[in-house]
């Protein structure tokens, strides 16, 4: 039996690639801690981890000020970070010494579970819920004005929190060390080569094992009159009840099932009347509606796009931020969806009837079906995690 310890950050997105691949481990006798937030502790713990909570060591962020951040403000994601080692320093470096793991497997963005493995001299295993990300992929990330300009006057700020982790013994030689993924370091990207942009430029050390999928029973009912359409900003930047209420006026009078998850922040109330032929949820079982879905209106995060193309689903891409833009550039450059150019209502009856009548979409977004499918999974990353310590199985 070995033992891994998992970080990640409070995000589904980043979290729920990483629950079949603890299934899997754990099915195979090894032992499991995962080092995350209380939203997640349900969801882990039915995966079979012991759950440790991080919440109290976060810093004190108001919902407001996390949206105007998020995927936005460089040098303030690189505050919270060194913020939040800081805090967890001493409580995880102890646990650390007490468990003994053999491995640390942390996401890509949580950066406090790379620092800690440096730190204390364990095995790293860095786990990519996005695009894996180096100089060459850098040069496709279209960063807005607003984004350029907060990364340099944040330089300073950046430099101020480096210089602190160095003195807590955490080894960080600059910034773009903390963000970039390297050559040298085994990595899970849960996408595959094809999605990937230019996967040539990552080593042997990258494994691209596809998305790992909840998998479900086929549909009951897969005969439909009407075409559905189903609609998610995701979970993290979804306050817009202007595109929501759009989304309603463009597709009021049209012959489609529409299914639309507005997040947990948005009061359904507030959206006016729902017109017949509208299911509108705080949250949705996201895979299930993929599964018989025509089209999906997405704000490109990863992980929503690599479910859609799982199901051979085509999308009309909304990215919300520079990260998003990249996922949702990929998906038009290989032809398995459309970007929309506005929020305005005609542009979604537009998008959405392109989309839906030229079927090449459909075939694009099957094609890269396949490559996601036969990628591995969450079977393939937990061989990974097991190659990487020496175990059999
Ligand atoms: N999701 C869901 N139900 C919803 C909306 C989203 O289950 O109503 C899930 C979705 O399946 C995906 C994740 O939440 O796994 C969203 O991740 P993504 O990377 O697409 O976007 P983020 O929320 O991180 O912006």
């Amino acid at each position: 039996m070995s033992k891994m310890v998992f970080f990640s950050i409070p995000a589904h997105g980043h979290t729920n690639p990483t629950i079949p691949v603890v299934t899997e481990l754990i099915n195979r006798g090894h032992h499991v801690w995962y080092y995350s937030f209380l939203e997640f502790q349900e969801k882990i713990e039915a995966a079979g981890a012991t759950f440790i909570a991080c919440d109290e060591f976060l810093p004190k962020v108001s919902q407001k000020e996390l949206d105007r951040k998020v995927g936005k403000d460089f040098a303030a994601l690189i505050e919270m970070v060194a913020d939040t080692t800081i805090a967890l320093d001493e409580k995880v470096c102890k646990e650390l010494r007490q468990i003994q793991p053999d491995c640390i497997v942390s996401d890509s963005v949580c950066f406090w579970g790379e620092l800690f493995a440096k730190k204390l001299g364990i095995p790293y295993i860095c786990s990519t819920t996005t695009f894996a990300f180096n100089q060459h992929t850098a040069k496709l990330m279209k960063r807005s004005i607003v984004e350029i300009w907060k990364m340099i006057v944040g330089m300073p700020r950046i430099n101020k929190k480096i210089r602190l982790l160095r003195g807590h013994g955490y080894e960080v030689e600059n910034f773009v060390s903390i963000v970039q993924n390297d050559n040298e370091t085994d990595t899970i990207v849960y996408t595959s080569k094809a999605f990937q942009p230019m996967a040539d430029t990552f080593s042997e050390r990258y494994a691209f094992v596809g998305p790992s999928i909840r998998q479900l029973p086929p549909p009951q009912n897969d005969k439909k009159d009407r075409k559905v359409v189903y609609i998610s900003l995701g979970t993290v930047l979804n306050k817009n009840r202007d595109f929501y209420q759009n989304c309603i006026k463009a597709f009021a009078q049209k012959d489609y099932d529409v299914v639309m998850s507005v997040g947990e922040k948005t009061k359904i109330s507030s959206l006016g009347n729902i017109p017949e032929g509208f299911t509108v949820k705080n949250s949705v079982d996201q895979i299930s509606v993929l599964q018989t879905a025509d089209v999906f209106i997405t704000h490109s995060g990863m992980n929503s796009v690599s479910e859609s193309l799982y199901f051979g689903v085509p999308m009309v891409l909304f990215p919300q931020h520079s990260e998003q833009r990249m996922v949702a550039d990929r998906v038009a450059v290989l032809g398995a969806g459309v970007k929309l150019k506005g929020n305005k209502s005609q542009y979604l009856v537009t998008s959405v009837a392109e989309v839906l009548s030229n079927q090449t979409y459909k075939q694009g977004a099957q094609k890269l079906s396949e490559t996601l499918r036969n990628a591995g999974g969450g079977v393939e990353a937990a061989n990974v995690i097991l190659t990487k310590i020496g175990e059999k199985s």
